[in-house]
């Protein structure tokens, strides 16, 4: 059956290539110009690499790197050592570890806490560990519980030194979703910690080996295609249209540089697009239903990713780095990390900067000026004396709304990839499945949303036949 996504984000793709599997012809339609939505990367006029996000991938990914094995890309995952690493507050330019030794989980996990004594005491260590006991004994339910706390709340809750989460966790959340302890749910980082506790190789990390648009999406694409599925670019979906009996109609697409609009029909349709734009899209009476209202409790977040080029090496590090400064969470050097961005003479950091509650409207001039104060705490010894190191360019890439805000209560806002329109189906970050809005989530949700649909309506051709390759009509 002929299946059209809205979206080529890893939803969007990962649904469509699992589609291809169980035998059906997705055609994907994606409003830009771009493969990958928030991985999304752009080359300037240097040659240069630029993303919507700096993007990790962890060793508690299983989705991701069965994809990955599935497209026969495996050696484009660069695994990093397995450690975590935190700039220092009191001594800048220094590092604090959490080195993971090549033993079974959780025992690695806990030497790793054990044997840093940089940010956290004894006491606060034993404490914390007490803490964590429920989530360990009872496992997910006791997780998804969580959700009505903050992590702030849950930390005092459990009797955790308020240090904890000045040393560690401010760090932890900002990289999870861009927003402080106060506001995140306890279940973020509780499914974080337990994945990483429970998982020998779950916090290890791998950078892609170049931009995720050319080095994941296109290999997605490309089997996508070969098997008789599409991606077009530039196809913006205006309107879900409906039936009499409020079932999907079509996809009226917005006819760009003064083309008519056009009416897309399939045999069954997808949303890959993120919450925001879906709730604007979705017709009055779907809206009306408990499955599709609900939606109106997420809402996605605001973040900025930056990348700045320097004239010289500022740090031979090959790994993500938590800055713990104020305006910045996560960073690397990329022209250590990753392969296709490398320089022996010159560094380009990309940064995270959150939350972007605050910034999100400011010049790019303004965010740079911050930054910089910032990276000159992060690398002291390059930005003093007459010789200080010099920002050659830099790009800035505001996203203000990425995945959704995950503050507490928002579990019960998510829906599932079966909707109550028998032949629409929801697959994206935001939707239900464990990994939260992550690439992992994301991907997750494009195989449910595929299985389910499968299930719903088995295919009964194989997808190498004529009649599943045929042509996508526009009516
Ligand atoms: C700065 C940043 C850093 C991140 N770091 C990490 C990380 O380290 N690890 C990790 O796992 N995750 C990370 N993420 C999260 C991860 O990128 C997302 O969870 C994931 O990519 C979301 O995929 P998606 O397909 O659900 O949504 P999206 O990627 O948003 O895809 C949705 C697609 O729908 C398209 N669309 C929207 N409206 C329409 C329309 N009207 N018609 C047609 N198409 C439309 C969009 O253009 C987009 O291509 C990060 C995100 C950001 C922004």
């Amino acid at each position: 059956m002929r299946v059209a996504i809205a979206g080529a984000g890893l939803a969007g793709l990962s649904c469509a290539k699992y589609l291809c599997d169980a035998g059906h012809t997705p055609i994907v339609l994606e409003r830009r110009d771009v493969l990958g939505g928030k991985v999304a990367a752009w080359k300037d006029e240097d040659g240069d690499w630029y993303e919507t996000g700096l993007h990790i991938f962890f060793g508690a990914y299983p989705n991701m790197l069965q994809l990955f094995k599935e497209l026969g890309i495996e050696d484009r995952l660069q695994w990093k050592e397995h450690s975590m690493i935190f700039n220092q507050l009191e001594t800048p330019g220094t590092y604090s570890r959490f080195d993971f030794p090549d033993i079974p989980a959780p025992v690695n996990g806990i030497v790793a806490i054990l044997r840093n004594n940089d940010m956290l005491t004894w006491e606060e260590k034993i404490k914390f560990g007490l803490g964590l006991l429920p989530a360990i004994v009872r496992g997910q339910s006791y997780v998804e519980d969580m959700d009505q706390y903050s992590w702030s709340e849950w930390l005092e809750k459990q009797n955790i030194p308020a240090r904890v989460e000045k040393e560690v966790f401010i760090a932890m959340s900002k990289a999870l979703n861009f927003i402080n302890p106060d506001e995140i749910s306890a279940t973020i980082l509780l499914t974080a910690l337990n994945r990483f506790l429970q998982e020998k190789n779950g916090s290890k990390m791998a950078f892609l080996d170049g931009s995720p648009t050319e080095r994941l999406c296109q290999p997605l694409v490309d089997y996508i295609t070969e098997r008789g599925g599409e991606v077009r670019l530039n196809a913006p979906l205006k309107e879900i249209l409906l039936n009499d009996d409020n079932t999907v109609k079509g996809f009226l697409l917005r006819g760009l540089n003064g083309e008519p609009d056009q009416e897309f029909t399939a045999d069954l349709y997808i949303s890959a697009m993120p919450v925001d734009p879906l709730k604007v899209m979705l017709p009055k009476p779907l809206r009306q239903l408990e499955e599709f209202n609900k939606l109106e409790g997420l809402e996605g977040v605001p973040v900025i990713n930056l990348h700045l080029w320097f004239d010289r090496k500022l740090t031979d590090i090959d790994h993500l780095l938590f800055s713990r400064s104020d305006l910045l969470s996560v960073y690397a050097d990329m022209s250590n990390t990753c392969k296709e961005y490398a320089d022996p003479n010159r560094s380009m950091l990309e940064l995270v900067l959150a939350p972007a509650q605050d910034w999100i409207t400011a010049s790019d001039e303004a965010i740079i000026e911050a930054t910089m104060k910032e990276i000159k705490q992060l690398f002291p010894q390059h930005f003093t004396g007459e010789n200080a190191a010099k920002l050659l360019k830099y790009h800035v890439v505001k996203t203000p709304r990425s995945v959704y805000k995950a503050t507490p209560g928002r579990q019960a806002y998510r829906p599932s990839q079966k909707t109550p329109i028998a032949n629409f189906y929801l697959a994206g970050d935001f939707t239900m499945q464990k990994y939260l809005g992550s690439m992992e989530g994301a991907v997750l949700s494009g195989k449910l949303a595929a299985q389910t649909l499968a299930q719903d309506y088995p295919a009964k051709i194989s997808p190498s036949t004529p009649e599943a390759t045929k042509e996508a009509s526009l009516v």
